[in-house]
Parts: structure tokens; sequence; C-alpha cells
């Protein structure tokens, strides 16, 4: 697997692969890898000729008090990682490199209906700044298909939203949730977590499993939205969000015959964990 730090290198690279005809897949992370941005690459490499990943932590989708500076940044590790999975190019790049005129004169991106809601009410201008990254990468990158992670479910739709409304010709591809042992979805920030708030933390799973039960038997979502809510802060979670929606994220009405989603955010301390659940009506 190569490394590469600029855009020049990364061009160039890419472009004898496409000279010689190769489908590119393309998987963005912020780094501190783990099985699940693995899970991608695999996915990846499986409709494509080679794989690129890049890591880079965003600034722009940082809000001023979140944990940006304390962001765990491990590119060794991650760099042997990428090489088991079948990564053939690093892209590494430094914030000049992504952000040539600054960050704070970066253009900006909204998507009105998607933007607003679950982690966009919570973190304002944090969507704004995963679709700043991921559309300056995919123009840097220009892959055939991208992989994200369905456990980002909200980042997953509106990239989807971006990139057909934008005209990229890319496969937005989604990738199944990897979970600890427990159902706890893997994330970089669990490490934040004391062993008390880990022990704790595959209640919003259970939660959720327990939520997308009631409703796909046919109880009234308002309430049973209200009792998952309660059953999170009751053993101790700080509930950002609980909410059951339509799959594409739109408004769920009660006994609908249609897909719906379980979403939940909540904090144990400063950390904030996310997860979602796809659920269809019980018949
Ligand atoms: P991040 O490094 O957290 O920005 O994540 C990079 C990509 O990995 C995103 O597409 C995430 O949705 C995806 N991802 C993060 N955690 C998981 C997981 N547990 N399972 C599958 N994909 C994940």
């Amino acid at each position: 697997m190569r490394t590469v730090e600029t855009v020049a290198e990364l061009r160039a690279v890419v472009a004898a692969w496409r000279r010689d005809g190769q489908r590119i897949g393309f998987v963005p992370t912020m780094g501190n890898l783990h099985a699940g941005h693995f899970s991608l690459v695999r996915q990846a490499r499986e409709s494509a000729d080679r794989v690129v990943a890049s890591i880079f932590v965003n600034p722009s989708q940082f809000g001023p008090n979140e944990d940006f500076d304390r962001y765990p940044r491990t590119p060794e590790s991650d760099a042997e990682g990428l090489i088991v999975a079948g990564c053939d190019l690093l892209f590494l790049p430094t914030v000049d490199e992504m952000y040539p005129l600054g960050v704070e004169h970066r253009v900006h991106m909204d998507v009105p209906s998607l933007t607003g809601i679950l982690c966009g009410a919570s973190r304002p201008g944090h969507f704004d700044g995963v679709c700043s990254v991921v559309s300056r990468l995919f123009n840097q990158v220009q892959p055939d298909a991208a992989v994200f992670g369905q456990k980002d479910y909200q980042q997953l739709a509106i990239l989807r939203h971006m990139a057909r409304d934008l005209a990229f010709p890319i496969d937005i591809q989604g990738a199944p949730t990897q979970r600890e042992a427990d159902g706890l979805a893997m994330s970089s920030r669990n490490q934040y977590l004391t062993p008390e708030q880990r022990a704790l933390a595959p209640l919003i799973q259970q939660t959720l499993h327990w939520l997308a039960g009631q409703v796909a038997a046919g109880k009234v979502i308002a309430g049973s939205v209200q009792a998952a809510r309660q059953r999170l802060t009751d053993a101790g979670f700080d509930v950002d969000y609980v909410e059951v929606r339509r799959a594409d994220l739109a408004a769920a009405t009660d006994n609908a015959m249609e897909e719906r989603v379980a979403l939940a955010a909540a904090k144990l301390g400063c950390t904030r964990l996310i997860d979602n659940l796809l659920f269809v009506p019980a018949l």
C-alpha cells in the first residue's frame, strides 16, 4: 500500500489506474480504524480493482466544544490494518491540502430536509462539514464507488442526496454496522468510555430493538419513543434524541406499512454515542 499526502500525488496514482481501465473504490475515514472501517474497505474491494482510503480528522465537522483536539490519531496502526484489509492507497492530507483557501473560507453545503434533524439539530454545522469534506474528497479521488457505514445513518442519507443532486458519478454504498460481542456499535469514541459506562453502552442498541418491536407490533410511535427515552435516562444516559422515522428519514406515521428506522443519540459522560435499527411492520 502506498501513502500519499498531496492531491497531486493522489491524482497521479489514480490516473494511472484509470488509464489501465481499473475501477476505483473509496473509503473516507477519520482514522483510529477498527473492524467497522476495515469492513468498508473489504466491501469496496468486492466491486473495485483498486481501493483508496483516506484518513483526515476534518475540523469543519466538529463543533467548538467537541472532541477535535482529543480525537484519537493512530496513523501507524491504521496503515497496518488497511494493508491487511486490502487497501491500495492511503490518502493522508493536511488541513491546508484539504482547505486551500482556509477552513473559514470554504463553500458551505446544506440539505434542508435532512441536515436540521436528528444529529444535525444538536450538532449545528456538522453535516455542512461532512458534505464539505466528502465532496472535496470525491473530486480529488474521483472514485467509481464509495462505501459508508450505516451506523451513521443520517450521514449516509445526506451523502446519497448530495451525490445525486450534484451529479457525482459515484455509486454510494452503505455497509452494515459492525458491533462488539455485546451489541455495542463499534466506534472510535468507545475508547473514551470508563469501564462502568462501557458496561452500560449496549443499552442503546437493546432499547432500539425494544422500540422497533413495539412500533412494528402496532404500538403508538410517540408513546413508545417516550418510554424508550425514559429507559435510557433512568439508566444514566443524557439522551439527545430517540426517534422513529421512515427509512428515508421523513416523519413516520402510526400504522403505516413501510420500512422505518429507529435512531438514538445519547451521552455517557462526555461521550456521545449513536446507533440505529431498520425495521419493517410485523405482518
Ligand atoms: P469515521 O472514521 O468515524 O468518520 O467513520 C468512517 C466511516 O466508517 C463512516 O462511513 C462510518 O459510517 C463508518 N463506520 C464507523 N463505525 C462503523 C461501524 N461500527 N460499522 C460499520 N461502519 C462504520
